[in-house]
């Protein structure tokens, strides 16, 4: 991998806006989002949206105009608290308003992002989501996860926090990791299949090509499953010389 393959950014900062700060100390607290935290290559501030009201009773939700079920995140707090949090670090950052209704995440937008930003600011929705008038005045990049309903952003916000941060150099063990990737910069396609010990397991071997050392045929033999693998699973990712049947 040559240098040109490296992401440039080198720390990230997560602003995550929520109803319930209480679901991301778990999440955080462990595996590869908690080393790169203590390493200093990634820092999270989880803020709670109803520090942001500015009634007694904390008033965030209110039903709809028009009537309908269900209750919607009112604007006024919302928009003081983005503003509020983006003077908290010298670049204001992209904000993200998770929505199911947004562009669809995935790997293309990630490295898109991780190239162009280094403080993301995650709206974090829930109940019936956002008054719309959030969405005019801030205009964020509105992301969904994919083609489904949460009850809230959380999870959603997690996903893009865990997939951003990998593209920071040195978060990964290996950074050939994220190169090689299925949907990755590497080639787009999907992973070749993986074995690790023992070499016999209940009669299956791993393929003698992975057991011989020679790393040009090794390269080609995983080549060649990767592309064998998008073309059974996800022919739509196939670059068009390949399409065809061999
Ligand atoms: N009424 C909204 C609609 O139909 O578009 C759905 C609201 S959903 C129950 C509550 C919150 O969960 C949303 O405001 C959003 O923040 C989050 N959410 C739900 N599905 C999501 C998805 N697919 N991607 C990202 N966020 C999602």
């Amino acid at each position: 991998m040559g240098l040109a393959a490296r992401f440039t950014v080198n720390k990230m900062r997560f602003d995550i806006l929520t109803l319930f700060p209480e679901m991301f100390p778990g999440y955080l607290s462990q595996s590869i989002l908690n080393k790169s935290i203590n390493r200093g290559l990634v820092e999270i501030h989880v803020h709670n949206l109803r520090d942001w009201t500015t009634d007694r009773h904390q008033k965030m939700d209110d039903r709809p105009f028009g009537g309908g079920p269900g209750m919607i995140l009112m604007v006024e707090p919302v928009v003081r608290c983005v503003r509020e949090v983006q003077t908290m670090s010298d670049t204001p950052g992209q904000v993200i308003l998770l929505t199911p209704q947004g562009q669809t995440w995935d790997q293309t937008k990630v490295e898109e992002l991780a190239e162009a930003k280094t403080r993301y600011i995650l709206l974090c929705g829930r109940y019936e989501g956002f008054d719309q008038r959030v969405i005019d005045i801030l205009n964020p990049l509105e992301i969904s996860i994919g083609d489904f309903v949460l009850n809230g952003g959380e999870v959603a916000a997690m996903v893009l926090v865990d997939s951003l941060v990998r593209m920071i150099p040195g978060v990964l063990g290996d950074e050939m990791s994220s190169w090689d990737d299925s949907f990755s910069r590497g080639n787009r396609l999907l992973e070749y299949p993986q074995y690790t010990r023992p070499r016999e397991f209940e009669g299956r071997e791993v393929p003698s090509t992975l057991l011989g050392g020679n790393h040009a045929a090794i390269e080609r033999w995983r080549k060649q499953k990767s592309l064998e693998n998008t073309r059974i699973r996800r022919s739509d990712l196939l670059p068009d010389d390949e399409k065809t049947d061999p």
